[in-house]
């Protein structure tokens, strides 16, 4: 280990009046710690700037799954694990349950929270492409009191966030209509998840690709959503635009693909190259497609 334990500081609390209080009282002091799979990882590599540490494991108020008749909270302390053993979220997100799965293996399921993953705010994160399909809000607290912000608005640049110090996450909140609406009565609905890495598991995506779709003779709604091929995790506008309300054909398909090349800005880096991410994107919402 590269760094000196000794120069850390870890605070436990356990109510999340406790912990806001603290937060608020030395604004900027304490950083969040959830289930530590980041920032342990940092620790070890002797790149953890911060010294003072706010131990969040024990705020049950974070914790659970709760759904109520028009949306579910994920609270900001729930594990992959929760997610994937929660009928709500299997039945009705499938695409969550999709990218929990294939997030690190076992210990990194029971102990890596979706908050965590949601504030370290990585573009190449495999549950924010599926949050970002379902239109998912992000529930923020502060001693000040509540706030929501839409998830497409949250990751404003890389690794920047519409996250006050003093802030946490509280949970993400997910609208179980969906696309269901009169209008969509009788309509199939689609929708996919898909990681591309070296490894099926303990491997960073390369690239991350969720997209939902409502279709009859046309696409009568759709949304898409990728990771790792932009600062930070992005819904394709474009793409989506040149679908919506549109019969698939081959034309169709490749103006698609044309247009999600506007929404992305892959990068070459160790992972991968821009050539590959842009291809594979392309490949991946044609499979879809077809
Ligand atoms: C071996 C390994 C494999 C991994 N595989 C994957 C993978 O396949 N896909 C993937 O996406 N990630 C992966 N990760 C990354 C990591 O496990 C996830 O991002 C995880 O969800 C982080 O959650 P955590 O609770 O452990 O976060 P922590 O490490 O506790 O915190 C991460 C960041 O979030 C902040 N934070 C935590 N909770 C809150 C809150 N409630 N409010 C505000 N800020 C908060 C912390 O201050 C910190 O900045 C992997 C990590 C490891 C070590």
């Amino acid at each position: 280990m590269r760094s000196w334990l000794a120069q850390y500081e870890m605070r436990s609390v356990s109510s999340l009046d406790e912990a806001l209080g603290l937060l608020a009282a030395e604004p900027g002091a304490w950083t969040p710690f959830a289930g530590g799979t980041d920032l342990m990882v940092l620790l070890e590599a002797g790149r953890l700037p911060q010294r003072r540490f706010l131990d969040l494991w024990r705020v049950d108020e974070l914790r659970g799954i709760a759904a109520g008749p028009d949306e579910v909270v994920i609270g900001a302390l729930a594990t992959y694990t929760d997610l994937l053993r929660d009928p709500v979220i299997t039945a009705q997100f499938p695409l969550v349950a999709d990218a929990a799965k294939v997030t690190g293996a076992t210990a990194i399921q029971n102990r890596g929270t979706v908050g965590g993953n949601i504030a370290n705010a990585s573009p190449a994160a495999d549950l924010p492409p599926a949050l970002l399909v379902y239109d998912a809000s992000i529930e923020l607290v502060s001693k000040a009191g509540l706030r929501t912000v839409p998830y497409h608005a949250f990751h404003t640049a890389y690794k920047q966030m519409d996250l006050a110090p003093g802030e946490l996450i509280r949970g993400v909140t997910l609208p179980r209509a969906g696309f269901r609406s009169a209008a969509l009565e009788g309509c199939r609905w689609k929708q996919t998840y898909r990681k591309v890495g070296t490894r099926r598991a303990q491997a960073i995506s390369k690239l991350c690709f969720a997209a939902t779709a409502v279709v009859d003779d046309r696409i009568r709604e759709i949304r898409i959503a990728l990771g790792s091929v932009a600062p930070t995790v992005v819904r394709a506008r474009h793409a989506e635009n040149a679908l919506r309300g549109r019969a698939l054909d081959a034309h169709v398909i490749s103006e698609a693909r044309a247009a999600l090349g506007r929404d992305i800005a892959p990068i070459d880096d160790v992972r991968s190259t821009a050539e590959y991410r842009l291809k594979v994107a392309g490949n991946l919402l044609q499979e879809f497609l077809s």
